[in-house]
């Protein structure tokens, strides 16, 4: 998958009936770019030449969440986390180390159940491989 353009991502926006400011196309990037979900804090660390304060950030993410281009989920810990919601991220489970707050998203068909079509925020939890050692 090559990666889209800032025009890509401001044209996305536009779409979804948002104003394509800085600000929201750094975010979305941040976003794009991550492949697990994000907290707040996280995407304030990531977000390119971090300019932008933590309540932009914040309301950038909430607006996204709003129009279907991320999706926000709470894994057990009450923090939100966020994440592109692009085709190849939809409908799938989150391994949550108990140890390091970790919180990696599984390949679609890691949890399947039979009679069930897809399966939607299940939350696994254990240890990661780094805090096993
Ligand atoms: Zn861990
Ligand atoms: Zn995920």
């Amino acid at each position: 998958m090559t990666k889209p353009s800032d025009a890509d991502l401001r044209a996305n926006l536009r779409e979804r009936g948002l104003r394509a400011t800085g600000a929201r196309v750094a975010v979305l990037r941040v976003l794009l770019d991550a492949d697990r979900p994000l907290s707040h804090a996280d995407v304030c660390d990531l977000v390119e030449g971090g300019g932008f304060d933590r309540a932009t950030v914040y309301r950038n993410l909430t607006d996204l969440v709003d129009v279907g281009l991320a999706r926000r989920s709470d894994h057990g810990d009450h923090v939100w986390r966020f994440e592109h919601s692009g085709a190849e991220l939809h409908e799938h489970a989150h391994f949550v180390c108990t140890e390091c707050g970790t919180v990696a998203c599984l390949p679609p068909e890691a949890v399947k159940v039979e009679g069930v079509a897809h399966v939607q925020d299940v939350h696994l939890r254990g240890v990661c491989v780094t805090c096993a050692d």
